[in-house]
């Protein structure tokens, strides 16, 4: 019940106003986002790696409406290379984009310029380049520019949302060689049209996805929290060298589980930093319940 309204409040102007003023949401928000600047991000970053886990950094932001914002975004994913690279912190890491932070609802190719100039950034600092999905009438979109940016960039990675219907398809089209798939459950809300509705649908449908991936020759990136996905996939991997896939998960998520898997498995956490982080925030809120009551128990705490 409370999920879907959390993720309509997640696009919802007013809700945004709201509880970004509230003074006490920041403590709760810094449980799921490393910080509002790339000082704090690099902080965490060095301490993630600190306990053998790497890492791929997110410049929150998202649905940019405004050329201006969408090349500011872009600089902020420069930046971030340089900093990383000066602090000896680039190499295996990766960056998360979202293709709506670069103008992906604007007219032209203004978000495949930004992409482009991202990729070529990160290329130069040894980093890779990770696609983040967003809702599914952005997924042709996404996957278009994918394939313009693999081209030139064949490292560039994309997550593939296990809810949405179509994403077995597309999972046998980007299983092949080279490619670097991260799987997902899928964040958003989305209509029965294109989506499995039912957590158990939803989870077989992560398996056969997972199935596929391991079974191909690309580089399945595990990104889930859910300990019976996290069996499975252990199990399908057996077979594999262990450079040959990885787990990921959410910065503040599962840290004690993080740190356990790094001993045995490549591990990476998605860190998110920036002052832009109601979405994100909202739709970590919406996976579980629980983070609801704990956000609302630190006002009457006070
Ligand atoms: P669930 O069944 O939701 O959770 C399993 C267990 O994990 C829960 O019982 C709980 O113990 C723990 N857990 C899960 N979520 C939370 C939470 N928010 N707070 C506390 N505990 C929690 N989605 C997209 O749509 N597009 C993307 O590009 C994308 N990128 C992602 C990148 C990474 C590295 C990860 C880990 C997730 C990403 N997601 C993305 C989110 C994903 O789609 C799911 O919404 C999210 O991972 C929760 O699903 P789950 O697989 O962890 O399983």
């Amino acid at each position: 019940m409370l999920s879907p309204l959390l993720l309509a409040a997640a696009r919802s102007e007013r809700m945004r106003g709201l509880v970004t003023s509230m003074p006490l949401t920041r403590g709760v928000v810094d449980r799921f986002v490393a910080g509002d600047d790339l000082g704090a991000a690099l902080g965490a970053v060095r301490e993630l790696g600190r306990d053998g886990l790497d890492v791929t950094l997110d410049h929150l932001g998202e649905h940019t409406r405004e050329p201006a914002q969408a090349a500011a975004t872009r600089d902020a994913y420069l930046r971030m290379f340089e900093a990383l690279d000066a602090g000896g912190l680039a190499g295996g890491a990766d960056a998360s984009v979202k293709l709506s932070a670069l103008g992906q609802a604007l007219p032209g190719e203004l978000a495949l310029d930004h992409a482009r100039d991202i990729c070529a950034a990160a290329g130069r600092a040894g980093m890779t380049v990770t696609l983040d999905m967003e809702d599914h009438t952005t997924v042709d979109s996404t996957l278009e520019t994918l394939g313009k940016l693999r081209a030139d960039f064949p490292w560039v990675g994309v997550a593939v949302q296990a809810m949405l219907r179509r994403s077995e398809s597309d999972l046998r089209d980007l299983a092949g060689h080279g490619s670097r798939v991260r799987l997902v459950k899928g964040a958003y809300a989305e209509p029965a049209s294109v989506a499995f509705q039912g957590r158990r649908e939803v989870d077989r449908a992560y398996v056969r996805g997972l199935r596929l991936l391991m079974r191909g020759d690309g580089y399945p990136m595990v990104a889930s929290h859910d300990p019976r996905i996290i069996e499975i996939a252990s199990a399908l991997a057996a077979g594999r060298p262990p450079a040959s896939y990885e787990f990921q998960m959410l910065y503040g998520i599962r840290a004690a589980e993080q740190r356990r898997l790094a001993e045995a498995h490549r591990m990476r956490v998605y860190v998110p930093y920036g002052a832009d982080w109601y979405g994100y925030f909202m739709r970590r809120l919406a996976e579980r319940p629980a983070n609801l009551v704990f956000f609302l128990r630190s006002f009457v705490s006070r």
